[in-house]
């Protein structure tokens, strides 16, 4: 960050070439995010009317950031804080899908005290459900059938879990070539990849964290297998479909447990389409076709749903305006204001550039 004068000003002089990288390092992930928003913002814009419509909203996504740029009594750290920003709120944008999943993980420590207290020895999981692959056009229809299935799941007696926060994420199928069509296993290495081609097809799969009593992991254990077996039965299918479970734990010595909790709830919270994966799937033949029908089929589904110790204690609405501007409770900070300062998004340098210095009034605190 460039050194603020003692006074806390900074010259117009210094606003030319001043980007916000430069400024926050913390905030350096926007440069990144808002050239993929705008490739989602591209398709959306080759769409019918509505998605015209959606296009044209997430290209204005986030043009402008405002911070306050505040200094801490205690510390004199100065830190900056986005005060105001125009979300597109467009399901597919990536920027307001990332926005949304912070809030989610935010949701989840404000209630974490509550959970922990009500149950202390609980412990997680991490469980994928996936069904057939379906062509696009039928995914609403899949998805549908997957929540009735799910609903069957989680009313069965034997199912472990105290909660959950669900999810479901969509891929875009590949026909593979000959040697890897039957192995899952040999795609990732396959040297035949280039024959891969993504095709019309979707592969649906629920995401889901389970809270389970810490009796799941010694008495009362499920398998893998018996997961599929019951997955099989709650869908009513006549085939066996693949099912992943692992426990959530903390990564490293220093991780607590509620951290990486949070971690699985963000993971789960931000499924529904990876937008690295959108933009890999636009470059190939059939891929806005496929991304269309796929904005189109999933309008108006639940994205993330709660159940449980989860339902008791966060809120299952989608993350609002205000919300997704400022996910995390600020209450634990206080800082003198020294600034606002305005970032525009440059197309050609694919950065937030300053454009603006708003001065405050030295008494002014609170960012
Ligand atoms: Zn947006
Ligand atoms: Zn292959």
């Amino acid at each position: 960050m460039p050194e603020i004068k003692k006074n806390g000003k900074r010259s117009n002089l210094e606003l030319k070439m001043t980007y916000l990288s430069d400024d926050s390092l913390n905030d350096s992930h926007w440069d990144i995010i808002k050239p993929k928003s705008l490739v989602i913002a591209d398709a959306y814009l080759s769409g019918n009317v509505v998605q015209v419509r959606r296009g044209e909203r997430s290209l204005c996504c986030s043009n402008m950031l405002l911070f306050g740029v505040g200094m801490n009594i205690d510390t004199g750290e100065i830190k900056q804080k986005l005060k105001s920003a125009d979300f597109c709120r467009v399901r597919l944008e990536p920027i307001c899908m990332h926005r949304k999943s912070l809030r989610w993980k935010a949701r989840f420590h404000e209630a974490w005290p509550k959970i922990k207290e009500q149950y202390p020895t609980a412990r997680y999981m991490h469980l994928v459900l996936t069904v057939r692959n379906c062509d696009i056009k039928d995914l609403r229809e899949t998805i549908k059938q997957m929540n009735t299935a799910w609903n069957r799941l989680t009313n069965r007696k034997t199912f472990p879990s105290t909660g959950f926060i669900k999810s479901i994420e969509v891929t875009r199928e590949m026909d593979y070539c000959d040697k890897c069509k039957g192995s899952i296993a040999k795609r990732g290495t396959c040297k035949n990849k280039n024959n891969h081609t993504y095709n019309q097809n979707s592969h649906a799969h629920i995401h889901v964290l389970l809270q389970v009593p810490a009796s799941y992991f010694t008495i009362n254990y499920i398998t893998k297998d018996k997961w599929a077996d019951i997955w099989q039965q709650s869908l009513r299918v006549d085939y066996k479909p693949v099912v992943w479970v692992s426990a959530v734990k903390p990564k490293k010595e220093q991780e607590s447990l509620e951290d990486a909790v949070a971690s699985a709830v963000k993971e789960v919270a931000k499924y529904c389409i990876k937008f690295d994966d959108v933009i890999e799937y636009l470059e190939k033949p059939g891929g806005l076709k496929w991304f269309l029908e796929l904005d189109n089929q999933l309008e108006k589904t639940r994205a993330v749903s709660l159940g449980g110790s989860f339902k008791k204690f966060m809120s299952e609405e989608e993350p609002t305006f205000e919300e997704m501007l400022t996910p995390e409770d600020e209450n634990e900070e206080v800082a003198k204001v020294l600034e606002y300062r305005e970032y525009l998004f440059k197309n050609l340098e694919k950065k937030y550039a300053l454009q603006k210095i708003i001065e405050v009034k030295n008494d002014e605190i609170a960012i």
